[in-house]
């Protein structure tokens, strides 16, 4: 008997973290005095003292004067530990010294398994361009003719920018007021991120300006994400307004990409146990246990933040826009919201999700066909609330600040982005967070830390997405309805 994936996830994790968590207690420790037959060129004596929490290498040159590299974390949270990264940062040679003459057996194992982590990392990111492009361009061209679905098309795009907004927003309000990244007696302007130096409208700006590719070929090369997504929607909406056998072609070819790329995927997702195992392995192994009690309050955040949003936001909506019983029609989508928990795809729940919005709450089909399949792909409201949070509590490990307002605001923008962009599968989301990592300038390398949660995490997401969605019927059909009562009132 195989073990369900999630199952796999959960013990590679529990090895991984056990396993790194020994070594980190029990061999993180390191005293080196270098030989003299091994110092590096120019230099006379050489220390190394290497702990989780404290690296420190004091030198003497040929000439006789002195020097040190110290890279402090205690003063931080658990999870911005000493890292090899920083020490390179403020020294590059004496990170190559420590690399080379003196990490802690913790830290050795620790950085071999990252590099096998790292791998599968590597792995997602292969993949996910191809799949955003092909899973955008199927969703759009789903869309049918263009003249007809116009109307439909923008109260749905309302529903879809507005509800996902607002998600983020409560995201954005979730993680500051837990602050799950900064533990202790932190002074935010300890270690903060430097201020950008550029005003809030310049920083938009340029985000703007990425989502005009001069070359889109070339932001294809660069995994630009902002500049693929903008242009695929484009090149989609475009092909639909083409329409005819252009459409047809592009629509097949599109299918066919995205069966490709999602049995890729789905064959990378299935090595994600021993990928989360790896990385696992290594940030408990180079951190120690304390990092745990960073993710609990990062889970606590994301699911109180969803709670909020899938509970008290989506219901009001469904109340006041959509004029419906929130628990009676939570009651007729209950099949496809625990399918969409177990799955964590919202794309493998659709056929589900449309039958329980047709057959069981009654919405025509005409509005189903057309809002749920480009829903599942693109609007996403757990997975913006999620890549909000998760960005954020990463940039509060690695800065132990929280992060200032522009560059928070610049989250939110690109979250709504990427939410748009992931795939409706599993884990899509992680994928999806190398955007907004790379927008405010945190290393991708730090999702290993959140990646151990991921899954749970995305069963939670997926569940608010497909809510997300159905809820969207709702409130598209009445809007529809009350559309076509106005123009017969008018015809009349
Ligand atoms: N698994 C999610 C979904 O299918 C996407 C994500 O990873 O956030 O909706």
């Amino acid at each position: 008997m195989k073990l369900a994936l999630h199952w796999q996830i959960a013990i590679g994790m529990l090895v991984g973290a056990i396993i790194g968590v020994s070594l980190n207690l029990l061999a993180g420790t390191r005293e080196t005095v270098v030989a003299t037959q091994q110092l590096p060129g120019g230099v006379s004596a050489l220390t190394i003292s290497d702990s989780p929490n404290h690296i420190r290498l004091a030198w003497t040159r040929d000439d006789g004067t002195t020097d040190a590299a110290v890279v402090d974390g205690t003063r931080q949270t658990p999870g911005a530990a000493a890292t090899v990264d920083e020490l390179a940062r403020v020294n590059p040679e004496a990170a190559d010294w420590l690399h080379r003459l003196g990490r802690s057996p913790a830290r050795i194992v620790g950085e071999a398994a990252q590099k096998v982590g790292n791998l599968f990392l590597r792995l997602l990111q292969m993949v996910a361009v191809p799949l955003i492009i092909t899973s955008l361009i199927c969703g759009v061209t789903g869309l049918g003719d263009a003249a007809s679905l116009g109307g439909m098309f923008l109260r749905t795009v309302l529903y879809y920018a507005s509800t996902s907004a607002i998600a983020i927003a409560v995201g954005l309000l979730a993680v500051n007021i837990f602050r799950p990244g900064i533990t202790g007696s932190v002074s935010p302007a300890a270690n903060g991120p430097a201020a950008s130096g550029h005003s809030l409208g310049d920083l938009l700006f340029e985000q703007v300006e990425r989502m005009i590719p001069t070359n889109p070929i070339a932001a294809v090369a660069e995994s630009n994400f902002l500049s693929i997504i903008a242009f695929t929607l484009a090149f989609s909406i475009f092909a639909v307004i083409v329409g005819g056998k252009t459409l047809a072609a592009i629509r097949s070819a599109a299918e066919a990409g995205f069966d490709v790329m999602m049995a890729m995927t789905m064959a990378i997702i299935a090595l994600a146990p021993l990928g989360v195992l790896c990385l696992m392995l290594f940030v408990t192994a180079t951190q120690g246990p304390a990092v745990f009690s960073s993710l609990f309050w990062y889970l606590l955040t994301v699911v109180a933040a969803l709670m909020v949003h899938a509970l008290i936001v989506l219901p009001l909506i469904l109340r006041f826009v959509a004029g419906r019983d929130p628990f009676a029609y939570a009651r007729s989508m209950s099949p496809a919201l625990l399918t969409a928990f177990s799955s964590a795809s919202s794309n493998g729940t659709l056929p589900l999700t449309m039958a329980c919005v047709e057959n069981r709450a009654g919405i025509d089909n005409k509005v189903s066909s057309f809002v749920l399949p480009l829903g599942a792909t693109i609007n996403m409201d757990g997975t913006a609330l999620y890549e909000a949070v998760a960005v954020l509590f990463i940039g509060q490990l690695y800065h132990g600040a929280v992060l200032p307002l522009d560059q928070q605001l610049i989250v939110a923008f690109t979250a709504l982005l990427a939410s748009v962009g992931a795939a409706g599968i599993p884990h899509a989301g992680l994928v999806m967070m190398v955007v907004i990592l790379q927008a405010v300038g945190l290393p991708v390398e730090m999702q290993g830390i959140i990646l151990a949660v991921d899954r749970v995490l995305d069963m939670c997401r997926t569940s608010v997405n497909v809510w997300s969605d159905s809820c969207g019927c709702a409130v598209v059909a009445s809007l529809e309805q009350r559309a076509g009562v106005i123009a017969d009132a008018q015809a009349s």
